[in-house]
């Protein structure tokens, strides 16, 4: 039932996606391995700049990386996340900068997130719901069509095999003034709708990180995440949408791993 829920909901938006896909030829021609060899380049690439990204240590914060951890192998626990076996899911790496509110995924998986936005939330389900809403980007390798539509496939494949070093600065940018289009975006929210439901987590935790973004940006300007991940109307509607079609539990977890990750934050 949940499943049919997913598809069924997914089946109210996903004709924007595909008629696109067929105007533009918009079609992946990666490999799922290809994503994982794009991304690994590319996560080479930030872990050689420890200047604008710096990967907080693993050796340093165990406990950090522990919690991080945690929660996204329930995430991934989900029976919805089709390449978990050969993406980088476990990779997962936060960035030391407490003033970007923001995650991103590679192709292949590869995920960061900024002490920023751990330090903004105020629950583990919305937490789970942005790594959620991340892993469907690369689960779903929208990334992958976005790059391939603008920097082309030979370019890409280039990259991923390691043929061009130069171009990897040129990805990572591209990753981060990403824009991605408004079904790719409602496909993403109600995929974290449907990992969060075989969770612990509430299944609309994604909303309650845009609930709270809503509230306050108003005030200090538009925040990153919502800058690369636009905010289209009734988003947070559409999620609880999703719940209520998949019939997911959207009690709060009450789970206080959020509070020990941001305790074991550097300050
Ligand atoms: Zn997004």
């Amino acid at each position: 039932m949940k499943y049919s829920a997913l598809y069924l909901y997914l089946l109210l938006f996903a004709p924007l996606l595909i008629s696109s896909c067929d105007r533009n030829g918009d079609i992946v021609i990666f490999s799922p391995k290809e994503d994982v060899a794009l991304g690994a380049q590319v996560n080479q690439e930030i872990l050689n700049n420890p200047d604008e990204y710096p990967v907080l240590s693993e050796e340093e914060y165990p406990e950090a990386y522990k919690y991080l951890r945690a929660i996204t192998e329930e995430v991934l626990s989900s029976e919805e996340v089709q390449y978990k076996d050969i993406f980088a899911y476990d990779s997962i790496k936060i960035i030391q900068n407490d003033s970007i509110l923001n995650a991103f995924a590679t192709p292949g998986g590869y995920i960061y997130v900024y002490t920023g936005l751990i330090k903004y939330l105020d629950s583990p389900d919305h937490l789970a719901g942005v790594i959620g809403h991340e892993i469907a980007h690369a689960d779903q390798r929208h990334t992958s069509k976005m790059l391939q539509r603008q920097m082309g496939i030979q370019l890409l494949l280039d990259i991923a095999l390691g043929q061009n070093q130069g171009a990897v600065t040129q990805v990572l940018q591209q990753l981060g003034s990403l824009k991605f289009s408004r079904s790719a975006e409602t496909e993403s929210d109600a995929f974290s709708v449907a990992y969060l439901s075989s969770t612990p987590y509430a299944c609309t935790g994604a909303a309650g990180f845009f609930e709270k973004l809503e509230e306050e940006a108003s005030g200090s300007g538009v925040p990153t995440f919502l800058s690369t991940h636009p905010n289209p109307d009734n988003r947070i509607e559409n999620i609880r949408q999703a719940a209520e079609e998949m019939a997911c539990d959207t009690t709060p977890s009450g789970s206080d791993i959020l509070q020990k990750l941001q305790n074991s934050l550097p300050n």
